[in-house]
């Protein structure tokens, strides 16, 4: 037997001995969890600066706060979460108690991806700890500062069959995924989520595939430029571009494209100085294979601004494109570094194509004065979530299910839906052995004459 199945078959006989049910013990995991944060901060910064060249203000912000977040809402509302829900009845139920009861679903995998190597680890097993599940853990190889840490320190606070943390690349999530889980979350590229899929259905286990792909920005004329370009700069250039919800590229009407080229200029330079290398706000590409992609796709392009890498560092410089073919390389695939294509459209009609024609994103944006073109894109496309005049704050807001649609993926989480996402809602209809006359008519012999209505 291999090791990867006996790690699974502990959790799932750690499941069924039923410790991980009662309210009071997932409570005492998350608070667990937290105070692993808390003690373990410098660890964790540590990590994310050797793997991602994040700062410690960034690494709180912009990835570990996420976290901390999830955990203080599900520490407060368990109690409101896991309550039995009563449900409206029918005439023929008066007399029932109907209520819809979560349980967990069993043992449930989740695999993170190495943008957010911690989040994206961390804030989806909150959601499976709150709903009582056995969790195996699988953080990216590609980030190994932070996939060492987390096998590390996740057993010295939480209980160590429950929630084991399994090392390795591809091999390891291959043979892992050859086990029966009871529900899959799956966070990383459309590619391999469909390989995820495939091997979830051998077992009819069900899947949240938090995938990504290419997420508009339409800039309306009406509009600040200053505001909608330090804003958009902010999300596109956070972490070297390497977001699942950064905008993607640049739609607006040609006759705004230079204020914009400006305005982003504008803001990169006030956010990292003249040369974004000596600054401690810009990050690193993970990978020599990803900063070799990424530079690949600004060849041949018309560079507005920056367009140099340096490979022994993996630094590529905020970049910005203009003029960009929509049949070109770096609008094929998401781009996921930072880089900036604006793509030219002359009107909000030709914008809506423009996305429509595509596969459906993670993350939309629009930036408008005119609150009927933001209501336009709503009606008239398609996405995960999308957000008026700023980018990727829809994620902070916990009561807001983050997930996909089509090819950016499939499920949702985040505050109550991850409770939900990770819990069977079960029906229930209580009823007494009393008052047998009420149901009397359903039983046979059927009477021979009747009308339908
Ligand atoms: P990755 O290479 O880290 O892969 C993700 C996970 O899948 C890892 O744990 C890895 O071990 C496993 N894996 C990789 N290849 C596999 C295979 N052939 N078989 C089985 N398991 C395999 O990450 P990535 O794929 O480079 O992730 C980047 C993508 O993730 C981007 O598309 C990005 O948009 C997306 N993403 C989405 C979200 C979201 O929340 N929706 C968040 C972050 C990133």
């Amino acid at each position: 037997m291999s090791k990867i199945s006996d790690v699974v078959k502990r959790a799932r006989a750690a499941f069924n001995s039923g410790r991980s049910r009662p309210l009071q013990f997932r409570t005492q995991q998350l608070e667990a969890l937290r105070r692993m944060i808390r003690e373990r901060e410098q660890d964790i910064a540590g990590a994310l600066a050797a793997d991602l060249h994040k700062n410690e203000w960034n690494a709180y912000h912009e990835e570990v706060a996420y976290a901390v977040e999830e955990l203080e809402n599900a520490i407060k509302k368990l109690p409101e979460w896991a309550e039995d829900k009563p449900v409206e009845k029918t005439p023929q139920s008066q007399q029932d108690e109907t209520f819809i009861h979560s349980e967990p679903l069993g043992v449930v995998l989740v695999i993170g991806t190495w943008n957010y190597p911690f989040t994206l680890v961390v804030q989806p097993m909150v959601g499976a700890i709150a709903a009582g599940n056995a969790v195996v853990l699988k953080p990216s190889e590609v980030s190994e500062n932070m996939a060492s840490l987390l096998a590390t320190i996740i057993p010295q606070y939480l209980d160590k069959d429950l929630y084991p943390v399994i090392s390795g690349g591809v091999p390891e999530t291959t043979e892992l995924l050859k086990e029966r889980f009871d529900h899959i979350l799956y966070t990383g590229s459309t590619a391999v989520g469909k390989i995820i899929m495939t091997a979830a259905a051998k077992h009819l286990t069900p899947v949240t595939l938090e995938l990504g792909g290419k997420s508009p920005c339409y800039v309306d004329k009406d509009c600040d430029l200053e505001v909608a370009c330090r804003r958009i700069a902010w999300g596109k250039f956070m972490n070297s571009g390497q977001t699942c919800v950064a905008p993607d590229y640049i739609l607006c009407d040609p006759s705004i494209q230079k204020q914009i080229v400006e305005n982003l200029k504008k803001s990169v330079k006030e956010f990292y100085g003249d040369d974004a290398r000596k600054s401690r706000d810009y990050g690193r590409i993970i990978s020599v294979q990803h900063f070799q992609r990424v530079m690949g796709l600004i060849e041949g392009q018309k560079v507005a601004y920056g367009g140099t890498g340096d490979a022994t560092t993996r630094y590529i410089a905020p970049t910005i494109l203009t003029d960009v073919d929509p049949q070109s390389p770096v609008m094929q695939e998401e781009i996921f570094g930072p880089v900036m294509p604006i793509v030219c459209v002359r009107s909000l009609e030709e914008a809506v194509q423009f996305i429509t024609q595509r596969e459906k994103p993670l993350a939309l944006y629009v930036f408008s004065n005119d609150s009927k073109v933001v209501k336009r894109m709503i009606a008239e496309t398609s996405s995960g979530g999308m957000v008026a005049n700023d980018v990727i704050v829809h994620v902070s807001v916990n009561s807001l299910p983050f997930g996909g649609v089509g090819a950016s993926g499939m499920g949702s989480y985040h505050g109550r839906k991850s409770f939900e996402t990770f819990s069977h809602r079960r029906s229930c209809l209580l009823r007494s052995l009393l008052n047998d006359e009420v149901y009397k008519a359903r039983y046979p012999p059927s009477p021979t004459k009747m009308t339908w209505h």
